[in-house]
């Protein structure tokens, strides 16, 4: 195993809390809030009394639930049982949260969290995170909910647009934006069009505003379509990465056009703009890597397969460094429950491309020189490189 404990970790991708809303949550629930189907069933708002009874029985059996246990009773010095690591968290993190927080950083060597402000909502503004979360925190910019204020308020589309490029360069401005991002798979899916005529754009939000905004494929697509490729003019003018979610999610996604191959098309026309697919793709993770190894400014970032897929780990890493150039792979975790998740992500990371790395020079595929390499990038310096970030 190639040792990496030394090399720190930049997540790429996971969301803000407040410290408050972390004390208000039941305690007992915190091993089944940090589970991917946990995790979904409060961002997608799908969580029903069958399922909340139903979730503690599933986390008995989740690998990935049972790890963060043992971990957590490691850290927190107390029994490796749910109760007991419930109880201890609970007394450390109500003692000083942000303290709890920073311990966490400390212990796995997490230098700098790259976070999606789009949720949850309403956003949390920077200065908040950072002193609660007390990391090095980067913002990244959604434009989905700035979409949904402006559109309200527009009395028509040209309105709508121009407000919108203002927002953009307005956010741009903040230096402490490293990249916009776009959720329009979980709206109306990644096979997006070349940008409509005016007249007709202006029909569709017309019939968009008098459905209520309700999201179809039908009039919202025109309009979301052509506000994506404004947001990629931004994204040049500003020299700033998109970041597009791409691949499943929460249940509320638009499953059927998630997957890479939908959103090709849109990367193919611009080959030069920097593009991050959040989640490689996930479950399509293959062709994830495979866009990245023909397109030269799309990149990958782990996420939700990092740390959810637990026993499978290994094995996606294997496809995702084999195929696409490793310098573009970037180690997020998604982590949009509980700070911990973050913290078990970097450990599990770094443990996972050691191993990885280690079969590669075992096989003579890299020297122990190039697989280190390799690791540090993926775990912090790919990420600094391409959003410009110091250390
Ligand atoms: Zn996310």
């Amino acid at each position: 195993m190639l040792d990496l404990a030394s090399v720190p970790v930049v997540d790429v991708h996971c969301h803000p809390w407040r410290n408050d809303d972390l004390l208000e949550r039941d305690p007992g629930g915190l091993e089944d809030r940090v589970t991917i189907l946990g995790t979904c069933l409060v961002s997608s708002g799908f969580a029903d009394e069958r399922a909340t009874r139903d979730l503690p029985l599933l986390t008995e059996s989740t690998p990935l639930a049972l790890t963060m246990r043992r971990r957590l009773a490691e850290h927190l010095g107390c029994e490796a049982t749910r109760e007991e690591v419930a109880r201890a968290r609970r007394r450390a993190l109500a003692a000083d949260p942000a303290a709890y927080n920073a311990r966490l950083w400390e212990t796995a060597n997490v230098a700098g969290l790259v976070y999606d402000e789009g949720y949850p909502q309403p956003a949390i503004p920077r200065e908040r995170f950072a002193a609660d979360s007390r990391a090095t925190v980067h913002r990244v910019g959604r434009i989905e909910p700035w979409i949904a204020e402006l559109a309200r308020r527009a009395r028509s589309f040209r309105e709508l647009e121009e407000r919108f490029v203002a927002r953009l360069d307005e956010e741009a401005a903040d230096p402490g934006l490293v990249a916009f991002k776009s959720v329009i798979a979980y709206r109306t899916g990644l096979d997006v069009q070349s940008p409509a005529p005016d007249d007709y754009c202006e029909r569709e939000f017309e019939l968009w505003r008098a459905s209520g905004f309700v999201e179809s494929r039908e009039h919202a697509k025109t309009v979301r379509d052509r506000l994506l490729h404004r947001t990629l003019e931004a994204a040049r003018r500003h020299d700033r990465p998109l970041h597009i979610h791409c691949g499943g999610g929460d249940p509320a996604v638009v499953l059927g056009r998630a997957r890479p191959q939908d959103l090709f098309p849109l990367l193919a026309r611009h080959p030069s703009q920097p593009v991050v697919l959040i989640h490689s793709g996930w479950p399509w993770l293959e062709e994830g890597a495979y866009v990245a190894s023909v397109l030269p400014q799309v990149y990958l970032d782990v996420s939700i397969m990092m740390p959810w897929a637990s026993l499978a780990t290994d094995q996606k890493l294997e496809v995702l460094l084999g195929v696409a150039p490793p310098a573009k792979v970037m180690h997020g975790s998604d982590e949009a429950s509980e700070p911990e998740v973050i913290w078990l992500a970097a450990q599990l990371a770094r443990e996972a491309l050691g191993r990885v790395l280690a079969t590669a020079v075992e096989r003579a595929w890299l020297t122990e020189r190039e697989a280190r390499s390799i690791g540090e990038g993926v775990l912090a310096g790919n990420a600094r490189r391409l959003h410009g970030l110091g250390g």
